[in-house]
């Protein structure tokens, strides 16, 4: 992933902002200076400081994610089970797509989500990691483009959504030229969305389920695909869109899948779609018949063939 020029966060250092009381004010004034261009030179306080503002008041009544569980995160943590921001752990990643290595990845402990398949469990569903200042964080990535050649930030978990108001505080610190990928089950609110705007270069979403009944059922998501293709649409006209679609056995390809790929070819036409084939029942799924086991080379075919019938980009 080449940046055409800056980053889009370090941009925001380049437009000044006041910062009012009132809640209000402060969501009035970010939506009037998100269309304005701008400066030549970094300003303080500036456009990146006023959506800090606005996460931490959202933090001490959280809704990052539409669980909005309303919790004050400096006091406790909601469904997430997130109070402070926990590091797993962070490396240079190599396995991530092709246009997107080395990828400087940054795995949060905790989700939104609790998927009964989940391929992370032990880090999702399980608090785990160390806290990290947001600026030894922002010192990793420096050094990590320096010495290991990373060519993007790509914030993910766990979920990156609950850990919002510290990735907008690592970017405060950052001073460093590079993309920044938000990798989410993009279960997010509309709140967030609009603070991630002129944030984020590439969403790098995982699109899980063409109905709300599977996500209820395996990941104990309401409402996912209302809410999942609202911010798909959201996303779309913020920045490039890189869509994972994990292929998962049996019933899901051909209910859930053409819906997916349906949604995608009318509603994002710059987005690229990765299919994986990777699925292997993990955490709870031995529990779900048709989750307990790999991908039989049959079902794959079928994906592939369901896919050739789109013309959606493919990575
Ligand atoms: S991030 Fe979502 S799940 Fe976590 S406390 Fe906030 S609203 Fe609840």
């Amino acid at each position: 992933m080449i940046l055409k020029e800056k980053a889009r966060f370090l941009l925001l250092k380049y437009i000044e902002a006041e910062i009012p009381e009132s809640f209000e004010k402060k969501v009035h004034i970010h939506d009037a200076l998100m269309k304005k261009n701008p400066g030549n030179t970094e300003k303080e306080p500036n456009l990146l400081d006023l959506k800090i503002e606005i996460a931490k008041e959202i933090f001490k009544n959280c809704t990052f994610c539409e669980r909005r569980c309303m919790v004050n995160r400096y006091e406790k943590s909601g469904f997430c089970r997130v109070k402070s921001s926990l590091i797993s752990c962070a490396f240079p990643h190599y396995g991530e797509e092709r246009v997107l290595i080395p990828s400087g990845t940054i795995f949060f402990s905790g989700c939104n989500a609790n998927c009964v398949f989940c391929q992370n469990w032990d880090i999702s569903q399980y608090l785990n990691g160390e806290e990290w200042s947001a600026a030894k964080t922002a010192g990793w990535v420096s050094m990590n483009k320096m010495r290991n050649g990373i060519i993007n930030v790509n914030f993910v978990g766990g979920e990156p959504t609950p850990n919002l108001l510290y990735i907008l505080e690592v970017l405060k610190e950052l001073d460093v030229n590079i993309p920044i990928i938000w990798n989410s089950n993009f279960y997010m609110s509309e709140e967030t969305m609009k603070i991630l705007n002129g944030v984020i270069d590439l969403y790098l979403s995982d699109f899980k389920y063409g109905n709300n009944e599977r996500a209820l059922e395996y990941s104990n998501l309401p409402n996912y695909w209302d809410i999942v293709t609202r911010n798909h649409k959201i996303a779309h006209e913020q920045c490039d869109m890189i869509i994972r679609i994990l292929v998962l056995p049996g019933r899901w390809i051909e209910e859930d899948l053409p819906r997916i790929l349906d949604f995608i070819e009318k509603n994002l036409s710059n987005a690229r779609i990765n299919l994986m084939s990777q699925y292997k029942p993990e955490w709870k799924a031995d529990m779900y018949p048709e989750l307990s086991r790999r991908l039989t080379d049959k079902e794959w075919q079928r994906a592939c063939e369901i896919l050739s019938r789109y013309s959606v980009k493919r990575l």
